[in-house]
């Protein structure tokens, strides 16, 4: 054990950093190759809202000023489109950044928090680093499984985390499920509910978390600018949750935590609802020709109300994301979410999505060769 090791805080320790997805840069330089499409980080594939342009280019003028602290112009035009109050609202650098402060403010060493099998790693390395209890309850079809997670639930555990949708399996919870979760926990445990992806669900039973707050004042939703907006570059998330929790979240939140440009593009990615409704559009039917397009293949996925969609390749997914990669296409293993068989295909533009089909293909054939 080197001098360093022995400094480093408990929970830490073993922590094993998040692996994002490979960057085209990076690609680009380690095999030379140009015409790379990313379909690894669930973003948005068709760019960015013009609006936001436009208002990032006008803040970038004052960006030798701080930006608001509180963000306010973001947090009024948010509350009102949610229906809530601005003091009901955290912002964050990414929705990650709420996730992280909800734990750092509520979370002791040695309490419990409760995650689905599969579900969205940062909950458990934001756990682990305060020292917290892990207690990962199997999934049920590769969905949260809320029920168990309920009984999981004991005198030590703080927090719940509930993904909704659920990255990287596209999996969802029905209100009826979710209510009944919360209807079991009691008031003295918090339960996050992770939509991140909340814009790209059109299904029916699908549970819009906010209004679930009033009667739930343990409950956090949390969702971000990343996915349907189109700004997971510049970093804008936020939580909702009562007054006196976001109260709490306000006290470990960074200064000035969320930049004045992500801030402006933020307020403008609202202002646009074509572009959002275009994303959907666009993403649901990129849903069905991936799908479909397993399909021929012969391929298992798991059905996804998401950005994304995880594809049983079997035991060659290692071999084959690496053929992928050298073919220019940039999809994400997901071995470390327990699923060491499946790759995770982000949706893209119709013209990438058929590329990564067509690649995959090419991959399966000659890993089974
Ligand atoms: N929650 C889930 C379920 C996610 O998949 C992601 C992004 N991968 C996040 C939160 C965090 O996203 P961001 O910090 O960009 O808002």
């Amino acid at each position: 054990m080197s001098q360093i090791d022995g400094l480093i805080a408990h929970g830490v320790r073993n922590l094993q950093p998040y692996q994002p997805g490979k960057p085209v840069e990076s690609l680009e330089r380690e095999l030379g190759l140009t015409d790379i499409i990313k379909l690894a980080s669930n973003e948005n594939p068709r760019g960015v809202s013009p609006l936001v342009v436009d208002a990032v280019n006008e803040t970038l003028l004052s960006a030798a000023r701080y930006p608001d602290g509180s963000g306010t112009s973001l947090k009024c035009k948010l509350a009102e489109r949610l229906g809530v109050s601005t003091e009901e609202v955290t912002l964050g650098n990414g929705s990650n950044d709420v996730l992280d402060l909800v734990v750092r403010a509520f979370v002791n060493p040695g309490e419990e928090v409760v995650v689905s099998e599969h579900a969205f790693a940062v909950y458990v390395l934001a756990s682990m680093s305060v020292n917290a209890q892990l207690h990962v309850v199997p999934a049920s079809g590769f969905g949260h499984d809320l029920a168990a997670m309920s009984d999981a639930v004991t005198s030590k555990t703080k927090l719940v985390f509930v993904a909704n949708p659920n990255n990287p399996t596209g999996t969802y919870s029905s209100r009826e499920a979710v209510e009944k979760f919360l209807d079991l926990l009691p008031p003295t445990i918090l339960a996050v509910l992770d939509e991140a992806y909340f814009e790209y669900v059109t299904n029916g039973d699908y549970p819009d978390g906010v209004t679930l707050l009033s009667r739930h004042p343990n409950l956090i939703v949390v969702r971000t600018f990343s996915k349907a907006y189109g700004l997971a570059g510049l970093r804008v998330g936020y939580g909702i949750a009562s007054k006196e929790i976001a109260e709490v979240l306000n006290r470990v939140r960074h200064p000035f935590n969320v930049n004045a440009l992500a801030l402006a593009a933020a307020e403008a990615a609202l202002g646009d609802e074509t572009f959002l409704a275009e994303s959907i559009k666009q993403n649901l039917e990129g849903l069905k020709q991936l799908a479909s397009g397993l399909d021929k293949m012969g391929l298992d996925w798991i059905p996804s109300v998401a950005n994304f969609i995880c594809a049983r390749v079997g035991r060659n997914a290692g071999q084959m994301y690496q053929m992928m990669l050298e073919r220019g296409v940039i999809v994400r293993p997901v071995a470390n979410y327990g699923l060491p068989e499946h790759l995770r295909i982000s949706i893209g533009l119709e013209s990438e999505n058929a590329r990564a089909l067509k690649v995959l293909t090419e991959a399966l054939t000659l890993s089974e060769v």
